[in-house]
């Protein structure tokens, strides 16, 4: 007699709609989840071909439209974060009334699983390459105007380039032009350009391919993927980071983010193996940091060391760990970070493990 409510027939898959005025044509979609945000909204328009992807948690919603008309390059993106409506505005180019949006194209319209999804691609341009040591650099690339992509704290993409008639791919992660913790929203040029630190390996496959492309060249940069979730850092107390050489990449953002937005921190350290000094990747910078808030505290740890007796030496273990990651008050609310060579990472995994550390308190970036 009781009526229940039955929420798993309750629709919850995402729908659209469009309106018009004699200059802007409007699409809405009506995603149906809370807590949206404009990084979970991709747009891309090229070819008179209108691309928006809708991350929801696993899922993304694709609207895919060879649009009736041209419109202007620059688009809006408007996020409504409780009630989970998206808006894209884009500019008629002629002051025509549309009688409908466009055609659809492949999977317009579709509600599937991300990893079913498949990785689009943009060309984005070459702006600068700068040294951050012998054999890194950083690599600035603009996106084109028209497409919209945010690449969340922890979350890689990925780069594309055809080698000897094959198409090479291979994951990079954004940092941010420094770490200045002193950013609350993400800036004009950090919504419009990718920072790449990038290691040149003289025999690797891509990378020295990469390092021969010149500025205002092109390369394809993909949508971001990660399961690093900003929830994770919310209330946190501590924050351990664990980096070997270009494992330091997503621990930029991260320290950025956290330093800038988690006020319940208290201690963030880092602990950053690599084989010699002149391999440190901003090392000038995370002193400062240092030096700057109390915080954050940095160590080095140096694997093949020119010279004896300069700092800390070896390789991760578990007594170097023991004493680094321990709470800063019993019962703290703690999560540790690890990133470097894949036997770097396990190894370390493995340590916290046997040091009585829980899944949630440990992450491991990968692809
Ligand atoms: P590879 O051809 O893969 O070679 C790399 C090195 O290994 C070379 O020294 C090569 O001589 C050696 N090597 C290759 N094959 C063998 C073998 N069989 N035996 C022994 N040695 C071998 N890198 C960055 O620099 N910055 C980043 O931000 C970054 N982010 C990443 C994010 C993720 C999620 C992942 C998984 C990786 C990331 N990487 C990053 C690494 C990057 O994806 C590439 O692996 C790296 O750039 C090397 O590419 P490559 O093709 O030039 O070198
Ligand atoms: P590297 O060869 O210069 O080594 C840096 C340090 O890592 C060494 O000093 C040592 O302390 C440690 N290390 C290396 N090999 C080890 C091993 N077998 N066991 C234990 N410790 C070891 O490092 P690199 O050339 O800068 O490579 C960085 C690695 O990080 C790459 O494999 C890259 O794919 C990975 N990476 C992953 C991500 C990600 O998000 N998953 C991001 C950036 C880089």
């Amino acid at each position: 007699k009781n009526k229940v409510l039955d929420t798993s027939s309750k629709d919850l898959t995402p729908s659209y709609d469009w309106f018009q005025t004699d200059y802007l044509v409007t699409v809405v979609i009506y995603t149906k989840q809370k807590g949206m945000n404009s990084e979970m909204v991709i747009v891309d328009y090229q070819d008179g071909r209108l691309r928006i992807d809708s991350i929801l948690r696993d899922y993304s919603y694709l609207l895919h439209i060879e649009l009736s008309y041209a419109v202007q390059e620059d688009i809006a993106v408007h996020v409504a974060e409780k009630v989970g409506k998206v808006e894209i505005v884009l500019k008629k180019k002629d002051n025509i009334a549309w009688s409908k949006l466009g055609q659809p194209l492949s999977s317009h319209n579709s509600f599937i699983k991300c990893t079913e999804r498949g990785l689009y691609y943009r060309k984005c341009k070459l702006i600068s390459k700068t040294e951050v040591t012998h054999d890194t650099k950083l690599f600035c690339l603009m996106l084109p105007q028209s497409t919209h992509l945010q690449v969340p704290v922890g979350h890689h993409i990925y780069l594309k380039q055809i080698i000897a008639g094959t198409e090479i791919v291979k994951p990079y992660t954004p940092v941010s032009f420094s770490l200045k913790s002193d950013f609350k929203e993400p800036s004009h040029h950090d919504r419009t350009h990718l920072i790449l630190m990038i290691k040149i390996y003289p025999n690797g496959l891509f990378t020295p391919e990469l390092d021969h492309l010149q500025i205002g060249d092109y390369i394809s940069v993909s949508n971001s993927e990660g399961s690093f979730k900003k929830l994770q850092v919310q209330t946190l107390e501590d924050l351990f980071l664990l980096a070997a050489g270009t494992g330091f990449t997503p621990m930029v953002k991260l320290l950025n983010y956290v330093l800038t937005n988690v006020c319940s921190l208290r201690t963030v350290k880092l602990m950053f193996f690599n084989k010699t000094e002149d391999d440190i990747l901003w090392r000038n910078q995370l002193e400062q940091l240092a030096l700057k808030d109390k915080r954050f505290e940095v160590q080095f740890i140096l694997s093949e060391p020119k010279k004896e007796g300069t700092g800390k030496q070896g390789k991760i273990s578990s007594s170097l760990l023991s004493e680094f990651v321990k709470r800063s008050k019993k019962d703290s609310k703690v999560l540790i970070c690890v990133c470097g060579p894949a036997p770097f990472t396990e190894q370390g995994i493995q340590f916290l493990q046997d040091l009585g550390y829980s899944k949630e308190e440990v992450h491991s970036f990968t692809a």
